[in-house]
C-alpha cells in the first residue's frame, strides 16, 4: 500500500509516461520500424528524467506480450497489422505502466475499440472492498458483447516500489477470488482481447530478462555482466538489446542463457495467441482511493 509521499511519485511518473505515450502514438503506422518506436519511447523516458521500468514492448498481431525488438530488428509495420505498444517508467522505483494498440484495418479496429472499452469498464469497477474478480467480469463481458474473447491467462497486477508484479494478479475473466482492493493499492489494469482462442503460449524466443539471485559463475565476464545487471536495473526487467554493445550477439545470448540456467535471471518468453489470431491490449496504472480510483497514466 502506498503512502501519501509515494503517491506523489506515482502521479509524477504517470503524467510523464502518459505524455510520452501520446507522443509515440502517431509514430505507430505502416512503414515505421518497430525498433525505432521502442528506442524513441525509451529515449523520451530518459530525457524526461525518469528511467524505463522495463523495455518498450512493440508486439505485432498474434504476439501478445514480452516482445521487444532486438538490436538488429528490421521489422516494419505492414498494412493490416495490429500493433501493441507497452511502456513503463519509474521514478526512484515508483512505476507507471501503460499500453495502447493501433489497428490498420477493420478487423483490428474492432479489437482496439473493444479493448479500450474493456479498460474503461474495468476502471469503473475499481473501489475499496471490490473483489478483483469483478474487474475480470467487466473485461470479459465487454469482450463477449463484441463477439471477442479476453485472454484468460494474462492478467493485470499490483505494483510496488521496484516491483512490477507485486503479488496481486488482476484477472481478465469473471470469478470470485476472495481478494479485495484496498485504499492505497497501486494496480495496472491491462485487458487483452482477441478473435482467437483466448490463451497465450510461450514461444522459444527470449528478449527480456530480470535479475533474480546472485549465483556463482565460472567466467569473469559473466560475473561482471550479472553484477552490472543487478546494479543497473535493480530487479526490474531489461532487454537483451540494452546489452548489445557489451559483446557479440551470440556471446550475449549464450551468457544470458547460462545465467538463466543457474537461476540468476528470470527469462520472459515471448507470448503468442494460441490460435495465431490478433490480440489487442490497453493498460493504465491506477491508485485505489477512498472515493474509487485515480488513473496515474491518463
Ligand atoms: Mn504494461
Ligand atoms: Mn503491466
Amino acid at each position: 500500500m502506498a503512502q501519501e509521499s509515494e503517491i506523489e511519485a506515482y502521479r509524477k511518473v504517470g503524467k510523464i509516461l502518459a505524455e510520452i505515450r501520446e507522443t509515440i502514438r502517431p509514430m505507430v503506422k505502416p512503414g515505421e520500424s518497430i525498433l525505432r518506436i521502442a528506442e524513441t519511447a525509451e529515449s523520451l523516458i530518459r530525457e524526461r528524467g525518469v528511467k524505463p521500468a522495463f523495455p518498450c514492448n512493440v508486439s505485432v498481431n498474434d504476439i501478445a506480450a514480452h516482445y521487444t525488438p532486438p538490436a538488429d530488428a528490421d521489422t516494419v509495420i505492414q498494412e493490416g497489422d495490429l500493433v501493441k505498444v507497452d511502456i513503463g517508467a519509474h521514478l526512484d522505483g515508483y512505476i507507471a505502466d501503460t499500453a495502447f494498440s493501433v489497428a490498420t484495418d477493420q478487423e483490428g479496429e474492432l479489437l482496439v475499440q473493444t479493448v479500450e472499452k474493456a479498460l474503461q469498464a474495468a476502471t469503473e469497477v475499481v473501489k475499496p472492498g471490490v473483489d478483483i474478480g469483478e474487474i475480470g467480469r467487466a473485461v470479459e463481458e465487454t469482450a463477449t458483447a463484441a463477439g471477442l474473447k479476453p485472454i484468460r491467462n494474462l492478467t493485470g497486477h499490483s505494483l510496488a516500489r521496484w516491483t512490477l508484479h507485486a503479488g496481486l494478479s488482476i484477472p481478465n475473466i469473471r470469478g470470485e477470488t476472495g481478494q479485495k482492493l484496498q485504499v492505497g493499492d497501486v494496480i495496472a489494469l491491462e485487458p487483452f482481447v482477441t478473435s482467437g482462442a483466448g490463451y497465450v503460449e510461450d514461444k522459444r524466443e527470449i528478449l527480456i530478462y530480470r535479475y533474480l539471485h546472485d549465483r556463482p559463475v565460472r567466467l569473469r565476464m559473466t560475473r561482471e555482466l550479472l553484477r552490472d545487471i543487478k546494479r543497473t536495473y535493480n530487479g526490474l526487467p531489461f532487454a537483451e538489446r540494452w546489452l548489445a554493445k557489451r559483446m557479440s550477439k551470440l556471446r550475449l545470448k549464450l551468457t544470458l542463457k547460462e545465467l538463466v540456467e543457474v537461476g540468476a535471471l528470470w527469462p520472459y518468453h515471448v507470448l503468442a495467441e494460441r490460435s495465431g489470431k490478433k490480440v489487442a491490449q490497453a493498460e493504465n496504472t491506477i491508485i485505489v482511493t477512498e472515493e474509487g480510483c485515480e488513473v496515474t497514466t491518463e
